[in-house]
């Protein structure tokens, strides 16, 4: 009889039929399924520092293990005092406007807080402006939220700039905001001053909010500065997120924090929203809050590797260097992060689909990389390379590309 009984499947929500998140995809799963069969692969996926051998700085790993049996209980919902009256200081000297200690929100990672605040905001058929190409985990979010990401376009020819025309052209009466990634994964750009200033006036114009993911903002090279958007806009709401993943190489202890800014008065239902959510979430992880303070008061160990002679400097001349030698590759050279987003001649190899490219790439020369479409880029020319491992694996891996469009026709 019980063969007869239909058997219950589940299904998942249809929340999540247009989410897309293709870092973790079906790329990294055919990866995965090799590594498992017993095959080497050459991973340069990923934006993880501490496997490469980058190490946190001893005095981040000394004040967490100090501090340890003090971190057992719940912090308030926005964090502790530390580590928020550091996160403040941090915004003062970035000039982020009207900002009190009640605007300072910490998560486990940024990813938390994009997600949460997304959830806050979004109602069915709300738009939001973001970055094409972005990092897809803000695409993602808007779609769970039930908002509607619409891509501006950031153009390659000027140094991957947002270009403020499109993204002027896509708003709409339900635009609610506009997201820049800055400085920028997956390209590596950092935005001056004077294109900043045209974003805030457009979401002057429009009344949006302006959602900035710094997270980057301390691995800028070449002497550049990175100017905070928020400091540009007291009289505009905006939300400022930053993290210690990168700058400490702790991406595995999950710490992160937005900053409100700005005009509050304008958003206090919304910023209400906020704090309903982050109270449900009751905290994020202590330990890695009881960091915070010495983390961004002490020894900035990342500043060793972004400059001539440090690591993540020297891997970047290496892999723009081996890039150069391959037939059918450009690239705009990344002035942060440690990311570049190079571009296929799709002609020259027949390339219609760039997932498949990246499957081929994977099957026959056991290399990694993410397809452009991962980061919502339509076209199928562009890549993302983690610039990450060590010079030897860098050269190994443009070696194997280069074998590899040698003879690839799609
Ligand atoms: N934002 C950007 C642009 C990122 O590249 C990443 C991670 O790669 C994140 C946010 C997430 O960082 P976290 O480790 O703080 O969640």
């Amino acid at each position: 009889e019980q063969d007869t009984q239909p058997t219950r499947t589940f299904s998942k929500s249809h929340k999540l039929d247009d989410v897309l998140y293709d870092v973790r995809g079906p790329v990294v799963e055919e990866a995965l399924r090799m590594e498992a069969e017993g095959t080497d692969v050459l991973k340069l996926n990923i934006g993880n520092p501490a496997p490469f051998g980058f190490k946190t700085p001893d005095e981040v790993v000394y004040d967490m293990r100090r501090q340890l049996t003090d971190c057992e209980g719940y912090s308030p919902t926005r964090g502790l005092f530390s580590a928020r009256k550091a996160i403040m200081q941090y915004s003062q000297i970035r000039g982020l406007p009207n900002v009190g200690m009640d605007d300072i929100y910490t998560g486990n990672g940024v990813s938390e807080l994009i997600n949460l605040s997304m959830s806050a905001l979004l109602d069915s058929g709300d738009e939001v402006l973001v970055p094409s190409p972005d990092y897809p985990l803000w695409t993602a979010c808007v779609t769970l939220a039930g908002g509607t990401a619409v891509h501006y376009t950031c153009d390659e020819q000027s140094e991957w700039y947002p270009d403020i025309d499109d993204m002027r052209a896509k708003i709409t009466d339900r635009t609610k905001a506009i997201v820049i990634i800055n400085p920028n994964n997956p390209t590596g750009a950092v935005y001056p001053r004077e294109i900043l200033e045209q974003i805030v006036q457009v979401a002057r114009e429009h009344q949006l909010i302006i959602f900035s993911d710094e997270i980057y903002d301390r691995l800028v090279m070449d002497g550049l500065h990175h100017t905070s958007i928020a400091s540009l806009a007291p009289d505009l709401f905006c939300v400022t997120f930053s993290g210690l993943s990168k700058s400490h190489m702790i991406a595995g202890f999950r710490i992160g924090w937005m900053i409100l800014s700005g005009n509050k008065r304008i958003a206090s239902d919304y910023i209400e929203g906020l704090n309903m959510l982050s109270n449900m979430r009751l905290c994020s992880n202590v330990p890695a809050q009881s960091v915070v303070q010495t983390a961004l008061g002490g020894h900035q160990s990342v500043n060793d590797y972004i400059i001539p002679g440090g690591r993540i400097y020297e891997q970047r001349e290496t892999i723009m260097h081996a890039l150069d030698q391959i037939d059918g590759i450009s690239y705009v050279k990344p002035k942060a992060a440690f990311y570049i987003f190079p571009k296929i001649d799709v002609k020259k190899f027949n390339i219609h689909n760039d997932e498949q490219f990246a499957l081929d790439l994977l099957r026959e020369q056991k290399l990694l990389i993410v397809h452009g479409g991962g980061f919502n880029w339509k076209q199928p020319d562009h890549f993302r390379i983690v610039y990450l491992p060590r010079n030897s694996v860098l050269n190994e891996a443009a070696g194997r590309l280069q074998i590899f469009l040698s003879h690839y026709r799609q």
